[in-house]
């Protein structure tokens, strides 16, 4: 094997990264860094591509270009990371990076050496600060593989500036790209695995991120922000299997907003809308910490809490009562609910639990609506 070869497959598998990259790409990848890293694959494909036709290339292309878009793709690498995280980087300093690695790889011209040594250093810096954003802040659901990237980053950040300090000791001014391989060997083969783990690690992470927010939004209201129906469903199944096992009881409360109607009745659907977000803001806001709130449907809520009794149950259904009350103010007529409080019996399903909170539910509003009722 010598240096060309590896070079030359190297940048075929880049290049084929960063197409396949380019085929794949969607809006959804601008906010989180998948778009950078595409262009940053890009970026260091042509960069790779340059530097395996080193000798055959006029100097200048392949020692300015390639250390020019090598460097930019590190800073683009490390960009798309911060992205990913939601955390800021600085411009200036990347292009101060980019600058100065284009300026000595120019420099050094054909004694490309000299720009291997110096960039083994330049660019391990980047790969430790990857890798120390990517390790330190694990993403639920992500962390596992945030933590092997962050490994794979962090162990380029040693293996570069190891390989640099070598090189700088022991062949000052050898021809680099035709010097045997022999010890450097595992470090390409390392090369390989990096670019591998790395791309398809962001990629996953991106998907996964993606899975995440897709799950969370098929399980949102979209006009209150509150859980929505879906959600409750799954919540209650776990509330019952854990009242099963433990015998401890908790408690839902079905919530309807009285003569909701005439809101948009008299005021039309647009402000409906507003009256049901801004109802659901008050619900939300009297709920205690271990509190879920749902949008059961229209201008139906459900709460659910969790190891909460009957007396319990009364005492947060009371508070959260005169919780979403609203006073008259201009011209809005004053707003109330109907609130029914059911709790958890052994043997109970969703549609017994549900079923009584909404018989209370039903007996609240025929005895006046404005006030709360147990089963
Ligand atoms: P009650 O006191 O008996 O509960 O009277 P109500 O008017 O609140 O109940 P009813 O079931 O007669 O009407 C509910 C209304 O809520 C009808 C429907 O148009 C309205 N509604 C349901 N969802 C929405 C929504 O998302 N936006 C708006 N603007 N209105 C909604
Ligand atoms: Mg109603
Ligand atoms: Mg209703």
């Amino acid at each position: 094997m010598d240096l060309r070869t590896l070079l030359i497959a190297q940048t075929c598998l880049l290049v084929a990264t960063a197409a396949m990259l380019w085929i794949a790409r969607s809006d959804a990848d601008r906010h989180n860094g998948l778009r950078t890293w595409m262009l940053g694959v890009t970026s260091q494909g042509i960069a790779y591509l340059l530097l395996a036709g080193a000798g055959r290339l006029p100097v200048l292309m392949s020692a300015l270009l390639g250390n020019l878009l090598g460097a930019l793709s590190v800073a683009l690498f490390f960009v798309a990371i911060r992205q990913f995280l939601g955390r800021p980087y600085s411009v200036p300093r990347l292009a101060a990076m980019v600058a100065v690695v284009t300026a000595v790889g120019a420099a050094a011209g054909d004694k490309y050496v000299g720009a291997t040594i110096f960039n083994g250093f330049a660019y391990a810096s980047m790969e430790l600060l990857n890798g120390l954003a990517l390790w330190r802040a694990p993403r639920i659901g992500t962390a596992r593989l945030q933590r092997v990237v962050a490994a794979t980053f962090l162990l380029m950040g040693i293996v570069l500036p190891a390989r640099a300090l070598v090189l700088a000791l022991a062949h000052g001014d050898a021809d680099y790209l035709n010097m045997p391989l022999t010890w450097q060997q595992p470090i390409y083969v390392f090369g390989f695995l990096y670019i591998v783990i790395t791309n398809m690690g962001f990629m996953q992470m991106c998907k996964m991120r993606a899975e995440a927010e897709v799950m969370q939004q098929a399980m949102t209201d979209g006009l209150t922000g509150l859980a929505n129906r879906r959600a409750l469903d799954s919540s209650l199944d776990a509330a019952l299997a854990q009242g099963a096992r433990s015998g401890q009881p908790f408690s839902v409360v079905m919530v309807d907003v009285d003569h909701f109607k005439s809101i948009n009745d008299r005021f039309g659907h647009r402000a409906g809308d507003a009256s049901l977000a801004a109802f659901a803001q008050r619900l939300r806001r009297g709920l205690r910490a271990q509190d879920l709130g749902f949008r059961y449907g229209g201008e139906e809520f459900c709460v659910l809490l969790p190891a909460t009794d009957a007396t319990g149950a009364r005492t947060m259904a009371e508070r959260l009562h005169q919780q979403v009350a609203l006073a008259a103010q201009e011209g809005m007529p004053a707003q109330t609910a109907s609130l029914g409080v059911a709790v958890w019996q052994p043997g109970d399903t969703a549609d017994h639990l549900l079923g009584r909170a909404d018989q209370a539910l039903y007996r609240a509003k025929a005895q006046g609506r404005d006030r709360v009722e147990t089963a």
